[in-house]
């Protein structure tokens, strides 16, 4: 069972409280440069997650509070929740560096602002 608290409303409910939005921080390729998309992009895009054993971000609904979307930094070996931040938002500085693999060089490129 999954133990979620909503960072905007604060309610805090079982995984049937909420609805799993899939991966976190994933940009839509047509909203910058519509006209130069790849084929390679747009199928990154559509089909290609990370799919982390340990801190895994993801996007969040709470259902049966405030109705607004969130990001959460779940550990997916233990079930654990990490930490909890705003849709618009990137983790805390602290959460950014606990993530591994292809987490941790997403984040470290946005620290160094690419
Ligand atoms: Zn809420």
């Amino acid at each position: 069972m999954l133990e979620i608290k909503c960072p905007v409303c604060g309610v805090v409910g079982e995984e049937g409280d909420f609805h799993y939005g899939g991966e976190a921080h994933i940009t839509r390729p047509a909203s910058s440069d519509p006209e130069n998309i790849s084929d390679n992009e747009q199928r990154d895009y559509l089909f290609m997650r990370r799919n982390p054993k340990g801190l895994h971000f993801e996007r969040w609904r709470c259902d049966r509070g405030c109705g607004k979307w969130f990001h959460a930094a779940r550990d997916t070996v233990t079930n654990d929740f990490h930490g909890y931040y705003g849709i618009t938002e990137l983790p805390p500085v602290a959460l950014m560096k606990q993530a591994t693999g292809s987490w941790a060089q997403f984040f470290k490129d946005k620290l160094d602002g690419k």
